[in-house]
């Protein structure tokens, strides 16, 4: 069988590409050897934000008093919160599985190899392409030492399976994945540890924004570790005795229930006992061989692991348009919202740049939703915006217009001339900028 494009792939890489390919009349072929819409829409983007949608309204029911709603007996049904995760999921699958026949691309459903620049072989069949687009995305990445099992030692993927809510977890890793869980859990009453090995929360992100996650998450009760290890995790029938160095002074586990309880051994020197442990401290591309003259796009390509990174690619190998690596957005999701683009303080050399810092809760729209936690930070340098940093509700919308000011090299000057609508959080955007020449 002979193909213009073969994809290895049906994630947002390879999706993309595929309708891509079909609309400008290319003959296109892609493998899925499991799941049409890869890990974003089975095991990551889709999947952790519709569950956080649930854990935000039981947090807003439970403190919906003040904004004069008595909602009594507010219980969490998570088998409810999982099966509702599971239809959204398979909902937009079917929806994107369809697109993708109606726009003409052979889908084939099996495991596919690479045999040459021009050759793909899938269950003893061997296809043609002229070209082949390689977006076989990434996994998660457990240390060998801990032995995941996937039952108390999870990753991000054995953790959309959870049955029950568990008492308490300690997460390693405070990257969006660990930071998203610690704070979808929380919400839903677990006891949330964090355990990062970097020197603050949420490394990537400025060093103001980790400061004020850490506010963020003393105040929602999650207790966090920086520059800390997990160095082992044993797996006990009992608890310790009581006068054990856990910080927790809650009994974390039903001592008369047959469910294991988790030691988990710090760098500190601390041992922590919770009833599951999640690794959400990085993912590596799944194992392939370089084959030249091959486009190796999205996860698997080593760059940045989003799936707007990999839809962007995606266009960009088709040969549609441009993009500019350095101005991707980072979000993280939960509340509030955060977001940045660009550099961070902590990149730039003192005196070289300018900094407008605005706080949310000066804007009446954070005072009618009963949301006023956060910052909108913008840096400049020679009337241009050089990096954006926020907190705050609608932060993931937010930064879309710092973005497009960026590409475009709009001045400041000229972006204060636009005019925001009231009551939004948008008037933060205009006056952070009101602050900066
Ligand atoms: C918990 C979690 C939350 C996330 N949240 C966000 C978010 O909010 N926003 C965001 O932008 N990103 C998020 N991500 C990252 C995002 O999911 C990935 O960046 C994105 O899925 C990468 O797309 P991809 O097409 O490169 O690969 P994938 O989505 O991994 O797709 C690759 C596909 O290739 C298939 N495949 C692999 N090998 C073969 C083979 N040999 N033959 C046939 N098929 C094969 C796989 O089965 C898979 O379906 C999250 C990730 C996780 C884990």
């Amino acid at each position: 069988m002979k193909f213009d494009l073969g994809i290895i792939g049906g994630g947002p890489a390879g999706y993309t590409a595929a309708f891509q390919a079909r609309k400008s009349g290319k003959t296109v072929v892609l493998f899925e050897k499991d799941l049409i819409g890869g890990v974003c829409l089975n095991r990551g983007c889709i999947p952790t934000k519709t569950i956080l949608h649930s854990a935000e309204i039981f947090e807003e029911m439970k403190n919906s008093a003040s904004l004069g709603i008595e909602a009594s007996d507010v219980k969490i049904d998570f088998e409810k919160v999982m099966a509702r995760k599971d239809e959204v999921v398979s909902k937009i699958r079917k929806n994107l599985e369809l697109a993708l026949k109606n726009s003409g691309a052979i889908i084939v459903k099996e495991f596919a190899q690479i045999v040459d620049s021009k050759t793909i072989k899938a269950a003893g069949e061997i296809y043609e392409c002229e070209k082949i687009i390689c977006a076989i995305g990434s996994e998660p990445a457990i240390p060998a030492e801990f032995r995941h099992d996937g039952k108390f030692i999870l990753s991000s993927d054995d953790i959309l399976n959870l049955k029950t809510l568990p008492k308490s977890i300690v997460i390693a890793g405070s990257g969006a994945i660990g930071t998203e869980w610690a704070r979808i859990l929380s919400s839903f009453t677990v006891d949330v540890t964090v355990v990062e090995a970097a020197e603050r929360l949420l490394p990537s992100a400025d060093f103001e924004v980790s400061k004020r996650l850490e506010r963020i998450f003393k105040t929602k009760k999650i207790k966090f570790h920086t520059s800390t290890m997990i160095q082992n995790i044993e797996i006990a029938k009992t608890p310790a005795p009581a006068d054990n160095n856990s910080e927790s002074g809650k009994p974390l586990a039903d001592e008369k229930s047959e469910s294991p309880i988790l030691r988990v051994k710090l760098s500190s020197g601390e041992t922590l006992q919770t009833d599951i442990v999640l690794f959400a401290a990085g993912r590596k591309p799944l194992e392939h061989k370089k084959i030249d003259g091959v486009k190796y796009i999205g996860d698997v390509s080593g760059k940045i692991q989003l799936a707007h990174f990999a839809i962007k690619q995606a266009l960009f190998e088709s040969g549609d348009i441009q993009f500019c690596e350095s101005l991707i957005p980072s979000v993280i999701y939960g509340c509030p919202e955060i977001s940045w683009v660009g550099k961070r303080e902590q990149d730039l050399e003192a005196g070289s740049f300018q900094k407008s810092v605005y706080l949310v809760s000066a804007l009446g729209k954070s005072h009618c939703d009963n949301c006023t936690d956060g910052f909108i930070k913008i840096l400049s340098r020679n009337g241009l915006i050089i990096g954006a940093h926020i907190i705050s509700k609608e932060a993931s919308a937010l930064i879309q217009q710092i973005i497009i000011a960026m590409q475009n090299n709009i001045p400041v000057e000229k972006l204060k001339e636009v005019c925001f609508a009231h009551p939004t959080y948008s008037e933060g955007i205009f006056e952070c900028l009101c602050n900066l020449k």
